[in-house]
């Protein structure tokens, strides 16, 4: 059985100190729920105090950066290596969301690196594909994901895939209030399993844990939920509120 994960990707939203009220707040929220993996991605400039607040709080809340940079050490300014990222306790790295492919022109070669670099150093990694608007009107989709996941996860061993979890993010649903269907993510989302499956085997296929991504909110994800290939989901702007974050974790059903 896959553990259903859902996981708030905070963006560039959130100073440190906010970082912390809202973990704490949603710690309180969701402290009955056992049987979900929830996952907090904050700005990299606050995981150090949200790291310290699970830790010290013993919170049954994984920690995540958004980004990585692929070196242990160097004269990359700006960046951060994944020993830095093991250092602070982090659990999953993002690698590939559209933001940071389309605004700061991360390709699959460089999203490969950095998953690569995350999995050796004994974290885990969400690996995020999806196609643009354009890409889905011109019926790219199949050929753009067959190609973000093949040259994402080139050299991943099967071992390592127990550490890769997935999340499908149609960009066109990212931040604009339209979200896939249910059926239609769930489509998808069946047809990466069988890439997975064809790069790898059935088992490993089976077993990863995949996400659905793109304008996630209270009032839909009882329905994502609900559809069988979908095992969770990366939310962004639902994600900085805590009452809202815990309705998502908790998959109520809420009217709209
Ligand atoms: C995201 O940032 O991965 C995301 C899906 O954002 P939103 O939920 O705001 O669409």
């Amino acid at each position: 059985m896959r553990k259903p994960m859902i996981a708030g990707n905070w963006k560039m939203y959130k100073t440190a100190g906010q970082a912390v009220f809202l973990v704490q707040d949603l710690a309180m929220l969701v402290k009955d729920v056992k049987d979900v993996e929830i996952l907090v991605c904050p700005p990299c400039i606050a995981l150090k105090s949200v790291s310290t607040v699970i830790e010290v709080d013993k919170l049954r809340i994984k920690l995540g950066a958004q980004n990585v940079y692929w070196e242990e050490e160097g004269a990359f300014t700006g960046e951060i290596s994944p020993v830095m990222l093991k250092d602070l306790r982090v659990d999953y790295v993002i690698a590939g969301h559209s933001e940071r492919r389309h605004i700061f022109g991360e390709t699959n070669e460089m999203v490969n690196k950095k998953l690569r670099a995350v999995l050796a150093h004994g974290m885990k990694s969400i690996l995020c594909v999806g196609e643009t608007l354009d890409e889905r009107e011109e019926e790219k989709t199949a050929d753009i994901i067959k190609e973000q996941i093949f040259e994402g996860l080139a050299g991943v061993s099967f071992e390592e895939m127990k550490d890769v979890v997935m999340a499908y993010e149609p960009v066109w649903a990212i931040g604009t209030g339209l979200t896939a269907t249910p059926e239609q993510a769930n489509d998808v989302i069946g047809d990466i399993r069988g890439l997975v499956g064809s790069l790898y085997n059935e088992e490993i296929a089976m077993d990863i844990r995949i996400l659905y991504g793109g304008s996630v909110k209270p009032g839909n994800i009882a329905e994502l939920m609900a559809e069988p290939e979908i095992d969770g989901a990366l939310v962004g702007g639902a994600s900085l509120n805590a009452e809202s974050f815990a309705k998502i974790v908790k998959y109520e059903k809420v009217e709209e």
